[in-house]
C-alpha cells in the first residue's frame, strides 16, 4: 500500500524492486485485480519468456503500467537499463530493504549495484520498506542507496498480542512439543527447524503421533510446496513443519503459535518469524527451544566463509543467546534490539514477567563496568570488557598492555557469570551503548557518565541456567515403577485368554511387554502400541480386555499416567522392517535377505522376530521348506504348543541338543505367526 496507491496516481511508472520472484506474480495479480484495465502492472523477471517480456515493454512504453516489479539482478542487465532510460520513472521503491545490509537477516550482494543502476537509469524519489531492520541496517540501507536525509517512518515493532517463551532444549523436546500441539488441538501453528533433515523427521514424528502436520522446505518440488501451502490455509494441515523457507508471503491471520525447534541465527530472523502467529490480533504463542550448543554448531558452520562475514554472523548469533539466556522481559529485549524503548515495567505477556526472578542490587558491579569501558577507551566488544574485568590475561588484553591498567580485574571477587547480565541490562537501560557504526564497540552513554558521579539503585535479574543437553534425564521413561499389583492383574487376565484361546501364554503377550503395560498405563489400543512387542495386529487382537483392565485400575486407585506414553516415536528401523517383510511376501531366501541388507543373519532373526513378536503375519514356509526336513519343523513345532515358556535356552535344553539355536529360532517364528496371529 506504501507503494501501490502513490505509483497509481503519478505520472509514470513505479520500479518496485523485491528479491522475492516468487511472490511477484501474486503481487501483480492483486493489483490486476482492482483495476479495470490489464497491465497496470507487471513484472520482469528471469522467469519470464521472450514473448512475455515484450508486452511488458509495450505496455510500459505506452504508459499503461504504473507499476513494474523487478528482481535486483534484472534491474542491473544492461538491456533493461537502456529500456527503463526512456521511459518516465514516478519513483523507485526497495522492498524487503534490509537484504541491503550485511547486518540484515538476509543479506543479498545485488541489492548493493542499486543506486548505480538508478543513476544510470535516471533521478526520482527512492521509497526504502522493511518490517524488521536494526538501527544498524537502517543506517546503512541509507548509505547504500545515498538517501542519507531521508525522512524515517517507523511504526512499533511491539506487537502486543504475541506471548514470547524460551525453554531449555533438552532430550525431551518432541515430546514437549507434541504435549503443546495437543494442548492446543485444532490450532494452527508453524514449526521452524533449521535443517531440512530435521523438518522431515519431525514431521513424521508428529503425523505418527495423529498431527495433521506437513514439512515444507526448499528442496521439496514446487508442486508439493504449494499444495502444502494451500493445505495449510484451508486447515486440512494444522501444522507445518518448516525450514525459514517458509512463511515468506503467506498471509494466514490466525496462526496461532510459531514453535522455534532450533534457535534461529538472528533476532531478526526470530522476530520476522514469530511475526507470522497472531496477525489478527488474537493469540499468538512464540516458544522457542534453545540450547548453547545450537549455537556452538551454528558457528561451525561460518566457518570458510569471509572473516568479515564470520564476525557479523557470530555478533548475530550472540545477540540470539542473550535474548535466550536472559531473565530480562522477552518484549523489552526484543523492542531495544530494534532500537524502541519498552516502558513498562511489566508486559504480562511473556515468560519472563509472569514468573519473575529475584532481582538483586547491582549498583558496585555497574560501576565496575562503566570504568572498566572509560578505562579501555571504549573501543572494545562485551567479551573483551567481561575478560578485563574479570582480570583474564588474554592475548588480546596483553597486546593492549591493558593488564597493567589499575581497573585491570576490579571485578574478579564477583560472581563471573553476572557480568554479562549487568552490561546487557545497563544497556537496556540507556547507561551504555553499543557503536552502530563499528558494531559491538561499548560505549558509555552520558547517563552512564551522569551514573558514575551518582550512583542510584541498579536491579539486575540474573540469567537463566541452561544445562546442557545430556545431564537431562526428563526424557526417559527412568524412574517409572513397575505396578506390582496391575503386573499381577495382567499376568491373570493373560493365563485366562490363553485358556480360553488354547494358546500358551507368552504368545498373547509377552512378560516384558505385561511389565511396560505395568509401568505405562497404556489405556486405549493407540497408546497399547508404544509398549515394547505390541504391533497393531495384536493391540487389535487382545488389547481390548488389557486397556479395560488398566483404566479401571488408574481411576480406582488415581493413579496419574506418565505424559510420555501418549507420544509415538518413529522407529529409525521401520523402514528396514518393512524392507524384511515385503521380501519374506516374495519369497526371497532369508540368507539373501540378511545379505542384501547387511545383517548377520542372527541380527536379521532379531528383526523377523520383533516383526511377529508385535503381531504380524509372515510367512516363512517357503524358506524352511528349503533348509529344514518336515519332520524336525513339526518336532520343535509340537514343543511350543506344549511348552510354558518361549524361552529358548529352554527350549535347547528340552529338545535334547538336538537342532541348533537358529532352527529353532526359526520354527518359534513360524509357531508365533501362525499361533499369535
Ligand atoms: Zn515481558
Amino acid at each position: 500500500m506504501c507503494y501501490q496507491l502513490p505509483s497509481l496516481i503519478m505520472e509514470g511508472t513505479a520500479i518496485v524492486i523485491s528479491p522475492l520472484i516468487a511472490l511477484m506474480k501474486n503481487q501483480v495479480d492483486v493489483v490486476n485485480g482492482i483495476s479495470e484495465d490489464e497491465g497496470v502492472a507487471h513484472y520482469l523477471n528471469s522467469s519470464l519468456n521472450k514473448a512475455a517480456i515484450q508486452q511488458v515493454i509495450d505496455d510500459v512504453r505506452s504508459g499503461k503500467t504504473k507499476l513494474l516489479y523487478v528482481a535486483p539482478e534484472s534491474l542491473n542487465k544492461d538491456e533493461n537499463v537502456a529500456f527503463l532510460k526512456e521511459v518516465k520513472i514516478s519513483f523507485y521503491a526497495i522492498d524487503e530493504a534490509h537484504c541491503i545490509s550485511e547486518w540484515g537477516h538476509d543479506f543479498r550482494p545485488e541489492y548493493r549495484n542499486i543506486r548505480p543502476t538508478i543513476n544510470k537509469i535516471g533521478a526520482a524519489p527512492v521509497i526504502a520498506l522493511t518490517a524488521t531492520a536494526t538501527d544498524k541496517v537502517r543506517s546503512d540501507i541509507k548509505k547504500s542507496l545515498g538517501i542519507l536525509d531521508a525522512v524515517e517512518f517507523k511504526s512499533s515493532f511491539n506487537r502486543p498480542n504475541l506471548y514470547y517463551e524460551v525453554r531449555p532444549k533438552t532430550k525431551d523436546i518432541d515430546k514437549q512439543i507434541i504435549k503443546f500441539i495437543k494442548q492446543n488441538a485444532g490450532k494452527s501453528g508453524i514449526v521452524y527447524c533449521l535443517s531440512r533433515k530435521k523438518v522431515e523427521e519431525l514431521a513424521a514424528v508428529l503425523q505418527a503421533n495423529d498431527i495433521k502436520a506437513a514439512a515444507y522446505h526448499a528442496g521439496l518440488d514446487s508442486a508439493t510446496r504449494s499444495q502444502t501451502q494451500d493445505e495449510f490455509l484451508m486447515e486440512n494441515i494444522d501444522i507445518i513443519v518448516a525450514t525459514i523457507a517458509f512463511g515468506m508471503g503467506i498471509d494466514k491471520p490466525d496462526v496461532r503459535f510459531v514453535i522455534h525447534y532450533d534457535i534461529p541465527k538472528s533476532l531478526e530472523g526470530y522476530y520476522q518469524e514469530t511475526g507470522r502467529a497472531g496477525r489478527d490480533g488474537g493469540e499468538g504463542i512464540c516458544l522457542a527451544f534453545y540450547a548453547y550448543k545450537d549455537l556452538q554448531k551454528l558457528e561451525k558452520f561460518m566457518e570458510g566463509k569471509p572473516v568479515a562475514e564470520q564476525d557479523i554472523g557470530r555478533q548475530l548469533l550472540q545477540e540470539t543467546a542473550a535474548y535466550a539466556e536472559s531473565s530480562v522481559c522477552r518484549r523489552k529485549m526484543l523492542l531495544h534490539y530494534f532500537g524502541e524503548e519498552y516502558k513498562e515495567p511489566n508486559c504480562h505477556n511473556c515468560d519472563n514477567c509472569l514468573h519473575p526472578k529475584e532481582k538483586h542490587e547491582a549498583t558496585n558491579l555497574l560501576l565496575i563496568v562503566l570504568q572498566a569501558i572509560l578505562a579501555i577507551k571504549e573501543n572494545f566488544r562485551q567479551d573483551y570488557v567481561v575478560d578485563f574485568i574479570k582480570g583474564v590475561s588474554t592475548e588480546d588484553i596483553v597486546s593492549h598492555k591493558h593488564d597493567t591498567l589499575e581497573e585491570f580485574g576490579s571485578g574478579e571477587d564477583e560472581n563471573p557469570k553476572l557480568w554479562n547480565p549487568v552490561i546487557r541490562q545497563a544497556l537496556i537501560a540507556g547507561y551504555i551503548k553499543k557503536d552502530v557504526e563499528n558494531y559491538g564497540l561499548l560505549k558509555v552513554t552520558a547517563a552512564g557518565k551522569r551514573y558514575i558521579k551518582s550512583p542510584k539503585s541498579f536491579m539486575i535479574v540474573e540469567d537463566a541456567e541452561f544445562k546442557e543437553e545430556g545431564d537431562d534425564e526428563s526424557g526417559e521413561a527412568v524412574g517409572a515403577a513397575l505396578d506390582p499389583t496391575l503386573y499381577a492383574m495382567l499376568k491373570d487376565l493373560r493365563k485366562q485368554m490363553a485358556r480360553k484361546l488354547e494358546v500358551p501364554p507368552y504368545v498373547i503377550f509377552q512378560d516384558v511387554s505385561l511389565e511396560q503395560m505395568a509401568t505405562m498405563y497404556p489405556i486405549n489400543l493407540q497408546e497399547l502400541q508404544n509398549i515394547q512387542g505390541v504391533g497393531a495386529g495384536k493391540a487389535k487382537r487382545y488389547g481390548k480386555e488389557f486397556c479395560e483392565l488398566i483404566e479401571k485400575h488408574c481411576k480406582e486407585n488415581g493413579i496419574e499416567r506418565p505424559e510420555e506414553l501418549r507420544v509415538r516415536t518413529v522407529a529409525k528401523k521401520s523402514m528396514l522392517k518393512v524392507k524384511i517383510i515385503q521380501n519374506i511376501d516374495r519369497q526371497v531366501a532369508l540368507d539373501d535377505i540378511a545379505l542384501a541388507q547387511g545383517l548377520e543373519f542372527e541380527e536379521l532373526l532379531d528383526e523377523v522376530e520383533a516383526i511377529v513378536y508385535s503381531g504380524t503375519k509372515l510367512n516363512i514356509d517357503y524358506f524352511l521348506e528349503e533348509v529344514m526336513d518336515d519332520d524336525h519343523v513339526d518336532d520343535i513345532y509340537d514343543y511350543f504348543r506344549e511348552s510354558e515358556t518361549d524361552d529358548l535356552e529352554v527350549a535347547m535344553k528340552e529338545l535334547g541338543g538336538e537342532y541348533d539355536e537358529n532352527e529353532i529360532r526359526l520354527v518359534r517364528i513360524k509357531f508365533f505367526s501362525e499361533m499369535a496371529n
